[in-house]
């Protein structure tokens, strides 16, 4: 079952404490479609200057990523760069160059339009509802969204997000978006707002998954060396998108039972914790299936009793 996925394809500088990277391939759409690509055929919806390389290029496809949908413009590739503290919990932005995704206005490709399930990455919301807006047939929709926009682009997030059936955020854009600290009452207060599943990210805490009816906890996999975190996030929405596309789940059919979505958040948190094992997308280069397989069930062990 096809997956659009839209979002920034970026070159990040990343210092973590075990080294430093002056650039290398990134982007939320970047690591969606990765992680996914384990699962179902994602479909990137993005743009990149004259600098992408070939090799990045050649990294996507060889993942089976459709590119027919990622714009290549003349300028340069969007840049990103930051800093992680020692334990790794905070990161600070030292740089963001926009570049020709100043200008991203994303075209959904007619042989996309047809995807049953749609990951929107963190972009501005009205792009985010002009995406929702060009799809037909879909089964599944959702994505994520960061403090900026909850702050400064309130009411036009709101629009969006009711359109949703799923929202992924961590813990402290649950609290701003509701303006709960109980993550609890935060969790009800979205609920109201549009998406009928919540996934609330909580780093190395793992993660929660909250309908209305029931919720699911799930605790972080306990690395022995965390390299960098980037992208973890997205990895984790690439890892429960792509697993929901691969068994073809509709959750507004209702063809879905707790079971299952609680199996696309542990997928969703395999796939965020290989991609900390390595700088940058390092990881996905040799992942197999049978690895994340192995630690989905390694999960399922450590969280019984
Ligand atoms: P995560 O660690 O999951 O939050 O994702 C980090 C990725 O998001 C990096 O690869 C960055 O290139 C990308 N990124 C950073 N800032 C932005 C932004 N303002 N808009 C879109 N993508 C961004």
């Amino acid at each position: 079952m096809s997956l659009v996925v839209v979002g920034s394809v970026a070159y990040d500088g990343v210092e973590t404490p075990h080294g430093r990277v002056e650039r290398m391939l990134g982007g939320a759409a970047t690591y969606i479609s990765l992680a996914a690509s384990f699962f179902t055929r994602p479909r990137l919806v993005g743009i990149v200057g004259e600098d992408f390389a070939d090799e990045d290029t050649q990294l996507l496809l060889k993942h089976g990523v459709d590119l027919e949908g990622l714009e290549r413009v003349p300028g340069k590739t969007f840049f990103w760069a930051g800093k992680y503290s020692e334990d790794m919990n905070d990161r600070e932005t030292l740089q963001t160059d926009l570049n020709v995704f100043a200008d991203f206005d994303p075209k959904i490709p007619s042989s996309y339009r047809a995807a049953r399930y749609l990951l929107l990455g963190n972009i501005q919301p009205a792009l985010q509802r002009s995406v929702r807006a060009q799809m037909n047939g879909l089964r599944l929709a959702g994505g994520d969204t960061m403090n900026y926009w909850i702050k400064d682009f309130r009411e036009e997030l709101l629009e969006t997000i009711a359109q949703w059936d799923f929202l992924l955020i961590n813990d402290g854009e649950a609290r701003m978006l509701s303006g709960e600290s109980n993550l609890r009452k935060a969790a009800g207060a979205i609920l109201e707002m549009g998406p009928h599943t919540l996934v609330i990210k909580r780093g190395e805490h793992g993660a929660m998954l909250f309908r209305r009816d029931s919720f699911f906890i799930v605790p972080g996999y306990l690395l022995e060396d965390v390299f960098d975190p980037t992208g973890a996030g997205d990895c984790f929405a690439g890892g429960f998108i792509g697993y929901l596309a691969e068994q073809g789940f509709d959750l507004e059919a209702g063809h879905i039972s707790r079971g299952d979505l609680s199996r696309a958040v542990i997928y969703g948190s395999v796939m965020g914790s290989f991609c900390c094992e390595r700088f940058g997308v390092e990881r996905f280069r040799t992942l197999t299936r049978s690895e994340i397989d192995a630690r989905f069930e390694e999960f399922r062990k450590f969280t019984s009793f």
